[in-house]
């Protein structure tokens, strides 16, 4: 067990649920998404978090740069760009002397555009929680890493962002990597992929649009391949409810 160096009681794995819940409270009165369930869910994230992964934020347009379109979709458009505040650090993530939280700057993330999705509406919100719900379940490894939501006022519509994967989709880096692909990377990609799913059915939840367009990848510096993760939660819905009134977007195409 660890201290927290701020109230000195045990905490999580160096996250004081106590202290952080306070800090995420005291600055609510400094930024809105402009929708109050939306607001609510990033609230509730921050308030009841035990670990960093629960948590996502609200993260101003002008806090993103190098915007930069990589794909378009049925649903809207992805691009990447650097996040330039980045997430909260691991640890002890309240710097005590400057009053704010310790950031990892410059981070490159991935911003998913919903077209016309200007109001509130519930399938967002459902992306969000759903994405946000596995975040904590696997420790954000086999899913993508939702880092909170945007808003870009220009033209009003509201956006996810999440960690960026390099590699682009299975399809797209299978086309461009063949020769690369080695058996150890073939299976890896498989292993996580199940991991993944197992993590969606342990969270009482289908995935219910699962192609090679959904599963993202990361090419490390020397080339290798890995990191595979799940994404697109749009359809994603608890065991227990009903989805066929939803509308299939189909894969996002380049
Ligand atoms: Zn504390």
């Amino acid at each position: 067990m660890n201290k927290c160096q701020e109230c000195g009681r045990n905490d999580n794995f160096n996250y004081c649920k106590p202290c952080n819940s306070v800090h995420f409270r005291n600055n609510f009165i400094h930024w809105t998404s402009g929708d109050s369930n939306l607001d609510k869910l990033i609230q509730n994230s921050q308030l009841n978090a035990t670990i960093r992964l629960d948590i996502i934020e609200w993260i101003e347009y002008s806090n993103l740069e190098n915007i930069e379109l990589i794909a378009h979709g049925g649903f809207g458009s992805v691009y990447k760009a650097i996040w330039k505040d980045g997430p909260i650090v691991r640890g002890q993530a309240w710097d005590l002397n400057k009053s704010e939280w310790k950031r990892e700057n410059k981070e490159e993330v991935a911003v998913k555009k919903f077209q016309n999705v200007t109001i509130f509406s519930s399938d967002f919100l459902n992306e969000v929680n759903s994405n946000l719900k596995m975040n904590n379940k696997n420790g954000g490894f086999e899913t993508i890493r939702i880092y909170g939501v945007t808003r870009d006022p220009q033209n009003g519509e509201y956006a996810i962002v999440t960690e960026f994967k390099n590699g682009g989709n299975l399809r797209k880096m299978i086309k461009e990597n063949y020769s690369n692909l080695t058996w150890e990377n073939i299976l890896e990609i498989l292993n996580r992929i199940s991991e993944g799913l197992d993590s969606v059915h342990e969270s009482k939840c289908y995935h219910k649009d699962l192609h090679s367009g959904n599963i993202l990848n990361k090419i490390y510096s020397d080339n290798t391949i890995g990191g595979s993760v799940i994404s697109d939660f749009g359809l994603c819905c608890p065991m227990d409810q009903s989805s066929t009134d939803k509308t299939l977007y189909g894969s996002v195409r380049k």
